[in-house]
């Protein structure tokens, strides 16, 4: 009963998401991270996420910095992110 409720809620979502850019990024991972979250290879510590945005050829490239748990790479978004199956997109 409850995983159809959820199943149902994720479908309006996905197709919420389609009407708003900034919603599907969320749900594909491509949030806005602060700038004063963001953290370079120099300034990841074994507790912020190192989930890596932008481009390094570009010159424009971070890490989430988010916090994570002791052990983990990722925050906890970042971490569910990882932790998907890759699903391939169908239309
Ligand atoms: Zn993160």
């Amino acid at each position: 009963m409850h995983g159809s409720v959820l199943i149902m809620k994720f479908t309006n979502a996905i197709t919420t998401a389609k009407a708003k850019p900034e919603l599907l990024a969320k749900l594909t991972g491509e949030i806005q991270i602060p700038e004063e979250q963001r953290r370079t290879i120099l300034t990841l510590t074994g507790t912020t996420c190192r989930w890596p945005f932008g481009d390094p050829a570009r010159g424009e490239f971070y890490f989430c910095g988010g916090a994570s748990e002791i052990g983990q790479p990722y925050c906890e978004h970042h971490s569910k992110i990882a932790n998907q199956p890759a699903q391939s997109r169908r239309r």
